[in-house]
C-alpha cells in the first residue's frame, strides 16, 4: 500500500509517525477510549433529549443521531433534515455532549458543519468522492465509515481525499462488510481492526449495531472490537426502540447501554493489563 500518503503509519522516510489524535469535547480521540451512543434518527424533540441525558448519564462522550438519512428505500424515513440538525444540536447542549451526525449531500455539508462536532459520512457514501473532498475542506472532525464493499486498501485511500485536503481529523469507522451471510445484516470484520491500526496512524472506531443488526449481538461484538485494539464505539441506543422509525432491531435501551458501559470499562482495564 505504497500510494497511501497521508494515512500510511510511516511517512515517505519511512519513519513512524505520532498516532492522530483529535480533541472532541472533553476527550481526546485516539487517546482515550472514546463511545458514540444515541439513536438511529433524530425522530423528535423529546426522543432526542431523552436519548442524549440517558447516554449521558451511562458515560458516553458523543452524542449521535441521524438528521439526513441514507435509507435503502425512498419510501422509508429520510430524516427530519434541518429541524433535527437542531434537536440534535440543542439535545447535545443540554447533555453537554458534543454531538455527530452523518452528511449525505456536498450541498450540506457546510450547513450540517455549523452544527456539528464531528461529521460522518456513511457507509453508502464512503467512496462518494466529492463529499469527502467537501468534508475534507470543512475542517470538522470526520468520521468515515467503511463502504460495504471496500477493500482495506479502499477504505484508507478513501481517508485519503479527506485529509488531502488539509484535514488530519479523521476517525475510521468498521461498520460490517457485505459477505454471503444473511442471519447478521453484515459480517463485522474485526480483523480489518487489527490490520489497520498496524497500516495506519488513524483511530479506528467500531459500529456493531449497523455490522449485526442484531441488538442481542452488540453486547459481544462491542467487547471483542475492544480486544481487537479499536478506539472507540459507535452504538445505537434508542428510548422506545419499539416505536423507532429505523433501525428499530438494532437499537439498544437505555438500561441495556449502561449495562453494557460497566463491561466497557472492565474490558477496557482488562486489555490495559494485557499491554503491560
Ligand atoms: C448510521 O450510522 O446512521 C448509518 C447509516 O450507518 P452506515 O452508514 O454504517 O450504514
Ligand atoms: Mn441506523
Amino acid at each position: 500500500m505504497k500510494d497511501l500518503k497521508y494515512t500510511s503509519i510511516t511517512d515517505e522516510m519511512d519513519c513512524k509517525r505520532d498516532k492522530t489524535e483529535i480533541k472532541i469535547g472533553d476527550i481526546i480521540v485516539g487517546k482515550d477510549f472514546c463511545v458514540i451512543a444515541g439513536p438511529c434518527s433524530v425522530e423528535a424533540q423529546e426522543q432526542i433529549l431523552k436519548a442524549a441525558l440517558a447516554v449521558k448519564k451511562a458515560g458516553a462522550n458523543i452524542l449521535r443521531g441521524g438528521a439526513y438519512k441514507p435509507r435503502t428505500s425512498p419510501y422509508s424515513f429520510q430524516g427530519l433534515g434541518k429541524v433535527g440538525l437542531k434537536y440534535l444540536y440543542d439535545a447535545g447542549k443540554q447533555a453537554g455532549l458534543p454531538i455527530i451526525t452523518e452528511v449525505v449531500d456536498t450541498r450540506d455539508v457546510y450547513l450540517v458543519a455549523e452544527y456539528a462536532d464531528v461529521l460522518q459520512i456513511g457507509a453508502r457514501n464512503a467512496q462518494n468522492f466529492s463529499l469527502l473532498t467537501e468534508v475534507g475542506r470543512a475542517g470538522k472532525p470526520v468520521l468515515l465509515k467503511r463502504g460495504m464493499n471496500s477493500t482495506i486498501e479502499e477504505w484508507l485511500n478513501c481517508a485519503e481525499y479527506i485529509l488531502e485536503q488539509g484535514n488530519p481529523k479523521v476517525i475510521l469507522c468498521e461498520r460490517g462488510i457485505r459477505t454471503y451471510e444473511t442471519y447478521t445484516r453484515n459480517t463485522l470484520d474485526l480483523s480489518a481492526v487489527a490490520a489497520v491500526k498496524n497500516l495506519s496512524h488513524l483511530p479506528v472506531f467500531v459500529d456493531p449495531s449497523h455490522a449485526t443488526g442484531r441488538r442481542e449481538m452488540i453486547r459481544p461484538m462491542s467487547l471483542s472490537a475492544i480486544i481487537a485494539g479499536c478506539d472507540g464505539l459507535e452504538i445505537e441506543v434508542h428510548p422506545d426502540p419499539k416505536t423507532a422509525l429505523s433501525d428499530a432491531e438494532q437499537q439498544l435501551l437505555p438500561g441495556q447501554f449502561e449495562a453494557l458501559m460497566e463491561d466497557v470499562r472492565m474490558t477496557l482495564e482488562f486489555r490495559d493489563r494485557l499491554k503491560k
